[in-house]
């Protein structure tokens, strides 16, 4: 597999204004979180330099004038202080852990609410999910993302005040001269002797972060090399724990293909793959020469303190002490340093998100509200509706023009890929028409708000979802429900003789995930309970995709029986590949390459020998009859 070696970087600007951008939002969303965070960061970064100052200035007792009462004042105030830092640190670190906890969840939040919020069709777009499905691999797979630049600025915040607890404590070590009685040595205290020691800081503070970015980049960059093995694996990793491929896995020995992709010695992840030879070669190699040339500076500056105190210029208390700060400044420069570097990088990534959350919705947001009306007198048509899929050159629908009449039972039926389905998304605006308009009561539904528009229409699409959630909170789509009347839409539904079964009865939670007691429902008991759903709703218009496929033929005899009590005064509109069930629907609607070619009722329809219902209609009627022929 080959690898990138070439580092595209975003510029600091935009690091900068993506990563204030978060600040921001961070700031108004979550300020208690972040003031925490910061507080933390800066008592984390200074308070190992009161240790450093006070036991300085024992050393320095204990080597000078050894007094008894000041010493026993130092040791007090030593210890006192140590215990305060402890504890109040730990207090905070129990305030950081609790507002952190959220952070993650709160992450997920932005980009959940961002797909709720979503057009329909953007969601539906392959880029959409494409760029989620990134955001959330970088996340999972190399850490990249928002918690990374939030725990980032953190970092950098305390490398920040590591270095100016460290400067204070070590600016006397460029002041305090050395005596006139040390000879030559003096020349320490001319001016011109710091000019060498600023020429090794600039050169470290532009080299150490130039050769850390090199070696991180080499990872960040292939992030998208990582994320196709982190798909690999999450897909094949996992197959094994899906109860629904259990059966599958067996016949076929599908867990040989699992084998092949999960043991490859040469796979991404594996100490031969790509990524271990980047670390071992140039990657190791920048990141240690990194680090090495942050010692420099170290040294330099140790070797300098080593020659004043050697000179006489202070005491060894106040050596303790240069050495004390020396070091954390230089933890904290070496820290600051890939801190940065790493904010650039992960600064791609967080990108990456804003740009998802800012993606604009394309369908016009319409504010009409729906007249409510007790009498359901809702009236929809469409007027020569035309309609292409984003992207596509084919018109899936042609030319639709229909209106529903108020109460109706109509059907629509036509061969696959005609555009039944299609329909169905234009009449819940889940697409726009690309001609043609669709009218509520006389107004374009463009126009309505949309969620308004959305709660006229109970629909059970064809693959509809439940959740592992209790029974009735399915039925309902809410957590407080009424619980009656739940149960009275189950009962229609023909979910009557296993609910009386289940132990838990409406609070049977479906599958096991969340109780160990859950049901597994079969398809048609679970097509059963989102018709149920679809009834709780109560809307003026019910849309039936294929509604009784996975029921077994007894219980969708039994559905049509009383599918007038079912449905009540609501209009409906079902689609179906059994012509059988559309005939007590008062209107057929049948569709054919895009387009309406018949509409009628059933005994109209079947009685047109040319048209494509008698063909249909037929076609099945004969394969009814052979089968009871042969039988
Ligand atoms: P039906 O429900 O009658 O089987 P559909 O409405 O699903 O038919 O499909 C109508 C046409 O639109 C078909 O040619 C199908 O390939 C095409 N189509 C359906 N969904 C999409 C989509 N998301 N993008 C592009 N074309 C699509």
């Amino acid at each position: 597999m080959k690898l990138k070696k070439k580092k595209e970087l975003m510029s600091w600007k935009e690091t900068w204004n993506t990563n204030k951008r978060l600040l921001q939002l961070l700031y108004t969303q979550r300020p208690k979180m972040l003031g925490i965070c910061i507080l933390m960061d800066i008592w984390n970064a200074l308070t190992p330099y009161v240790g450093i100052y006070l036991s300085a200035l024992i050393i320095e007792e204990l080597a000078g004038s050894r007094n008894p009462d000041t010493l026993l004042r130092l040791v007090l105030t030593t210890l006192f202080s140590a215990a305060l830092i402890a504890l109040a640190g730990a207090f905070l670190n129990r305030l950081q852990a609790v507002e952190n906890a959220g952070f993650y969840y709160y992450s997920r939040k932005l980009l959940d609410d961002k797909l709720m919020d979503m057009d329909f069709c953007i969601l539906d777009e392959t880029e959409t999910n494409s760029a989620l499905t990134t955001i959330l691999q970088n996340q999972g797979g190399g850490g990249w993302g928002m918690g990374r630049a939030f725990n980032l600025i953190n970092d950098l915040i305390s490398s920040l005040f590591s270095l100016f607890g460290g400067i204070a404590l070590t600016v006397t070590l460029f002041t305090s001269r050395v005596p006139d009685s040390a000879g030559n040595m003096t020349f320490l205290n001319s001016p011109l002797f710091l000019l060498p020691l600023l020429a090794v800081m600039l050169a470290v503070i532009y080299l150490a972060p130039a050769l850390s970015n090199k070696s991180d980049s080499y990872y960040a960059f292939n992030s998208g090399t990582h994320n196709l093995a982190n798909r690999l694996f999450s897909h094949f990793g996992f197959l094994g724990y899906q109860n629904q491929l259990a059966a599958d896995m067996r016949m076929y020995r599908q867990d040989i293909i699992c084998e092949k992709y999960n043991s490859d010695k040469t796979s991404t992840f594996s100490s031969k793959g790509p990524f271990a030879g980047l670390a071992r070669g140039p990657m190791g190699l920048y990141a240690a020469a990194s680090a090495a040339v942050s010692g420099i500076l170290t040294g330099v500056i140790y070797v300098f303190v080593c020659l004043k105190a050697w000179a006489g210029a202070f005491g060894i208390g106040m050596m303790t002490q240069y050495i004390g700060a020396i070091t954390r400044f230089a933890t904290g420069l070496s820290s600051l340093i890939s801190v940065t570097g790493q904010i650039r990088i992960n600064s791609t990534f967080l990108k990456q998100i804003f740009d998802f959350l800012d993606h604009p919705n394309i369908m016009y947001q319409g504010s009409l509200t729906i007249e409510k009306r007790n009498d359901r007198q809702y009236e929809i048509e469409f007027r020569d509706v035309s309609f292409r899929y984003p992207g596509s050159e084919q018109y899936a629908l042609r030319h639709v023009n229909m209106k529903f009449r108020v109460g109706q039972r109509l059907a629509v039926v036509g061969p696959n890929g005609s555009g039944k389905t299609t329909f169905i998304k234009l009449l819940c605006r889940l697409y726009d028409p690309t001609e043609g308009t669709i009218l509520l009561n006389g107004f374009d539904i463009r126009k309505y708000d949309y969620r308004e528009y959305l709660s006229i229409f109970s629909v059970v699409f064809q693959d509809f979802a439940l959740t592992d959630m209790p029974l009735g909170e399915n039925v309902a789509a809410a957590g407080t429900y009424n619980r009656e009347l739940a149960q009275s839409c189950l009962i229609k539904a023909g979910f009557e003789s296993r609910l009386k079964e289940l132990p838990k009865g409406m609070d049977t939670y479906l599958k096991k995930t969340l109780d160990e007691d859950g049901v597994d429902m079969s398809g048609g008991e679970s097509q059963k309970i989102a018709l149920a759903r679809a009834l709780y709703k109560d809307s003026p218009f019910i849309v039936l995709d294929e509604p009784t496929t996975a029921l077994d033929p007894i219980a969708e005899a039994e559905i049509y029986s009383k599918f007038n009590e079912i449905i009540e005064d609501k209009t409906a509109i079902y689609i179906s590949h059994r012509l059988s069930s559309c005939k007590f629907c008062d209107e057929i609607l049948v569709f054919d390459k895009g387009g309406v070619v018949q509409q009628g009722s059933h005994e109209a329809l079947v009685s047109d020998a040319a048209g494509k219902y008698h063909a249909l209609w037929y076609a099945q009627a004969q394969y009814y009859a052979e089968s009871n022929a042969a039988g």
